[in-house]
């Protein structure tokens, strides 16, 4: 090595090989960047189904986990997350261990990668809520026939990450950004990711910006996906239109994507294990090698990325030494030989341009309990979700005559959302779940000076106790005069 090489500052970047074809994939990018003089340390860590084996629940060894947070940085091949046993899924662990709330998927066209809408000019990145929603992973069963999983967005994980679509829009010198969601039907979970997009998006008015329902945002992905630029969207909704989008440009075989958080960024391939064709030299780099050049970008090493990016786009332009899933069948070469004709292009220009890229800079977030204290708290009710085989109608007759000489009313029952009580006339198939709304005749100011509403609803629920099986209460507030829950179907 010359003294040149030498003064060269280098980056330590924690690389998880892990199952599969991931470590096939992993030796491939280390040694394409290698060739192309990338200024990167790396430090091997364990993850994945040889640390469930050992009986670690989290799939990710302590000096892993050390590993990445000293590092900040990581580029992580497909984790297995075994069947039968072990724990959670270690992506997932890794995920939320680093509040890794950015989950950022390009979805360009690539040269010579032939699929139904090549020509189309695709070229968008889709920006995923990553830890909240569903994912949180917040789940009971309410009866031994109905399961609940608790949705849950908030309005700092809302704001984040819209923050970081604009944060993208601006590194890459995009035009428009969309928000999708499904706040017409789930007006405050989904909605308040709209809300928080119009209340932030009024900062960057030098972008484009427009909201669009979820489900025909998937319908536009397939009719015109050249629309699209920059799409923010909440965590199950990207985990689908994410895939949906790779489906249009290739396949999630070559997709790559960064996981962003306040101190640790890690970079994967979108696909999984391959398991049937694992250890047969056989897989394609391609997607953990993009996430490499992702990383590249994050650490500011431009240069480099374009060199390899290029290099890449000429050899799939050419088609010559493509791996089996990218080639016509029995044409395809192994891992080995695809990388080998993809280091001898380094230094080549394709015909398809790098974009012009920039650091995505993240906003930065205090550590403190994220709090929005109302101007006013009232308590107006409280929702009780009770297990009964009895008819709408007893019930409700039934929970009436328990509130009458309580400070509540019965406002009504409801199954599933839908009203049933009072009767509506509708025609709900019942489950042994009902979801009991009992109003305060008099609504308690929360301000701290009086008990809060606690003895009022302790006799109640004692009372409704003594007859039925009840799971759980919902408080029903009002902030700032304004209802902080919905209204069952068919309510009046
Ligand atoms: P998969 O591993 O993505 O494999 C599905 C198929 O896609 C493979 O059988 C192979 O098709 C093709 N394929 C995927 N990557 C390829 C590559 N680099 N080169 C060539 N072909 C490739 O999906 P899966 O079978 O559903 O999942 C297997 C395991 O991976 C599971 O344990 C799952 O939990 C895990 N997983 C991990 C991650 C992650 O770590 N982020 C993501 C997804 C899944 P052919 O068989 O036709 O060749």
């Amino acid at each position: 090595m010359d003294a040149a090489q030498d003064a060269v500052v280098k980056t330590t970047v924690t690389a998880l090989p892990g199952d599969g074809i991931g470590p096939e994939v992993m030796k491939a990018t280390m040694e394409i960047l290698a060739a192309a003089g990338a200024p990167i340390e790396w430090e091997m860590a364990e993850a994945g189904a040889e640390v469930f084996k050992k009986g670690l629940m989290t799939g990710v060894t302590r000096e892993a986990m050390d590993s990445i947070a000293k590092n900040g940085l990581a580029l992580k091949s497909p984790l297995e997350t075994p069947v039968g046993f072990g724990g959670k899924s270690a992506n997932v662990t890794l995920r939320k261990h680093f509040e890794l709330y950015a989950n950022i998927r390009p979805v360009r066209e690539l040269p010579g990668v032939t699929t139904p809408f090549t020509g189309r000019g695709i070229d968008m990145v889709i920006v995923r809520e990553n830890v909240e929603d569903v994912y949180a992973g917040i789940e009971h069963m309410q009866t031994t026939s109905v399961a609940q999983c608790l949705k849950l967005m908030t309005a700092p994980g809302c704001e984040r990450i819209i923050r970081a679509a604009f944060a993208v829009a601006k590194a890459e010198e995009r035009k428009k950004v969309t928000c999708a969601t499904k706040a017409n039907i789930m007006k405050l979970t989904e909605g308040m990711m709209k809300r928080v997009f119009e209340k932030v998006g009024p900062e960057f008015p030098e972008f484009a910006q427009d909201h669009i329902i979820i489900d025909n945002c998937a319908h536009q992905l397939v009719i015109a996906p050249e629309q699209f630029d920059v799409i923010v969207t909440s965590n199950m909704n990207g985990d689908i239109i994410s895939d949906e989008a790779a489906g249009l440009v290739g396949g999630l075989g070559i997709a790559p994507s960064a996981n962003l958080g306040d101190h640790v960024a890690m970079f994967e391939a979108v696909h999984g294990s391959a398991p049937q064709i694992a250890g047969k030299g056989l897989a394609n780099p391609t997607a953990l090698l993009s996430a490499a050049i992702m990383m590249l970008r994050h650490i500011s090493a431009f240069e480099v990325a374009e060199k390899i990016e290029q290099a890449l786009f000429i050899t799939l332009a050419e088609g010559k030494n493509l791996t089996g899933d990218l080639s016509p069948r029995g044409h395809g070469v192994g891992t080995a030989a695809f990388t080998e004709q993809l280091i001898s292009n380094l230094g080549r220009a394709s015909n398809l341009p790098s974009r012009n890229y920039q650091k995505i800079e993240l906003t930065a977030w205090p550590e403190l309990t994220a709090h929005i204290e109302p101007g006013t708290r009232e308590l107006v009710g409280i929702d009780v979700f009770l297990e009964t085989d009895m008819a709408a109608k007893p019930l409700g007759e039934a929970l009436e005559a328990i509130a009458e000489d309580t400070p509540f009313r019965l406002s009504g029952v409801s199954n599933r959302g839908v009203q049933v009580y009072p009767p509506t006339g509708g025609q709900t198939f019942l489950v042994d779940h009902f979801d009991c709304r009992f109003l305060l005749k008099h609504p308690i100011k929360l301000d701290g000076t009086s008990a809060n509403g606690q003895p009022e609803i302790s006799y109640l629920v004692q009372r409704i106790g003594a007859k039925f099986a009840w799971m759980h209460i919902e408080k029903l507030q009002r902030f700032d005069g304004k209802d902080a829950f919905e209204r069952p179907q068919g309510e009046g």
